[in-house]
């Protein structure tokens, strides 16, 4: 290909490029500063909805807002997208049985920890991680557009490559490149993609074509905030990050407030409802890249009772290569536990029992609470209980089963 002789002929080949390397969406945008989404961002930091992420702080908020302090002599945003969303196999909400517990104690065999028609009991997984991890097979893509670029515009150019673990504000790059609107929902809504897309960016200091932002918006639609379970969307683009599932499953670590649990329903990992009543998500996902299909990593759901028995070796085995490593082994048990606990079947009751003797007091905690759901238990598993409470030390773990004193100890 000949070298581009003006900054539209450079734009375009770039495009082409990112084209060629599997982005599905890719805009440009010049590298000015993000002032609304500063603001906003700063004034979540203020009202404490990010308390719980430590290392949001304004410092880094106003470094994530500023291209040219990410990349001296920046002048380019170039943002790019890669749809996810794979065509769901099955979907199960949490459907609470009729109460009367009927488990038993001991350890799992081949039918406990199954459900009605003897269906594993399954934990959702938001979409985005049902396949390979994203970061692996975005980087390098990003690093190869990032040579091309240099190769078109001379070796004197310097770019930044940014996939959702860099400071940059993605959202922001994407939708200052032309590729969506900001959602209600704090998603970015692309037009051919819905929200499932994954965003990345490269800074660069060569000069490209910038494409306007587009002028849509939500109109009158509250359809996100109205199904949020948690009541963390608490207006258009104001999230409170420590009641979002998607933040309380992967990034916090130890309890989860035990008001948010029964809200959690069967999510294990991360949340998609606010994006799965939007209207922009309504045609029926593609699968368009293999790498990220559901048999390429965890799938859209989980057996619990196999993640509630996994030690650290089977959990590194199961999830290699996959974003469910990011919680870690204790709190993908967490989950999976209260997972267990919402969805109120006593078939869950071994591999809960199983769970009360873990390693890691947060799984203990939340399998006592999970437990308690599934009550009134039958006396084999509150005397197993009882067993447990007596030489549990941890005042988290007792703190539970004495709540499941409260509730009827034999
Ligand atoms: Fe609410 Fe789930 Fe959306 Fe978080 S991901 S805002 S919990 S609907
Ligand atoms: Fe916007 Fe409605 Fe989608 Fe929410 S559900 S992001 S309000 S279009």
């Amino acid at each position: 290909m000949a070298k581009p002789e003006t900054t539209v002929e450079l734009t375009q080949q770039i495009k082409a490029s990112a084209r060629e390397l599997g982005f599905d969406l890719v805009g440009c945008a010049p590298a000015d500063p993000f002032a609304r989404e500063q603001e906003l961002i700063l004034e979540d930091v203020r009202r404490g909805y990010f308390s719980g992420m430590s290392w949001i702080t304004p410092e880094r908020v106003k470094l994530a807002c500023d291209p040219e302090a990410l990349l001296p002599g920046a002048q380019s945003i170039v943002g790019l997208g890669m749809a996810y969303a794979y065509p769901d196999v099955q979907q199960e909400t949490p459907s609470p049985p009729a109460p009367g517990g009927s488990g038993g104690s001991g350890p799992p065999t081949k039918t406990q920890g199954r459900g009605e028609g003897g269906r594993p009991l399954r934990g959702r997984v938001a979409r985005y991680a049902w396949g390979h991890d994203y970061h692996d097979i975005i980087r390098p893509k990003l690093v190869a557009l990032g040579r091309r670029l240099t190769e078109l515009a001379g070796p004197e150019t310097r770019n930044r490559v940014f996939v959702d673990t860099g400071p940059l504000v993605d959202r922001a790059a994407a939708v200052h490149a032309g590729l969506g609107f900001n959602g209600k929902n704090t998603c970015v809504l692309t037009g051919p993609h819905g929200s499932y897309v994954f965003l990345s960016a490269i800074l660069t200091t060569v000069a490209l074509q910038p494409d306007p932002m587009l002028s849509k918006d939500c109109g009158s639609c509250t359809a996100c905030i109205d199904a949020c379970p948690t009541d963390a969307l608490l207006g258009p683009e104001r999230l409170d990050a420590n009641r979002c599932i998607a933040y309380l499953t992967i990034e916090h670590r130890g309890s989860i407030p035990r008001e948010l649990r029964p809200k959690i329903g069967n999510w294990v990992f991360g949340c998609d409802i606010c994006q799965e009543v939007c209207p922009w998500n309504r045609a029926r996902p593609r699968g368009v890249h293999p790498e990220f299909a559901p048999e390429g990593g965890a799938g859209e759901a989980l057996d619990l009772a196999e993640v509630l028995s996994l030690d650290v070796d089977g959990f590194r085995a199961r999830f290699r290569g996959t974003p469910l490593t990011r919680p870690k082994r204790a709190g993908l048990l967490r989950n999976a536990a209260v997972a267990a606990g919402n969805l109120g079947d006593p078939a869950a009751i071994p591999a809960l029992l199983g769970a009360l003797q873990d390693p890691e007091p947060v799984v203990r905690e939340h399998a006592a609470w999970a437990l308690q759901q599934l009550g009134p238990l039958p006396a084999d598993v509150l005397a197993a209980m009882k067993g447990v409470q007596e030489h549990e030390t941890d005042p988290a773990v007792r703190a539970e089963l004495d709540q499941a004193v409260v509730r009827g100890w034999p």
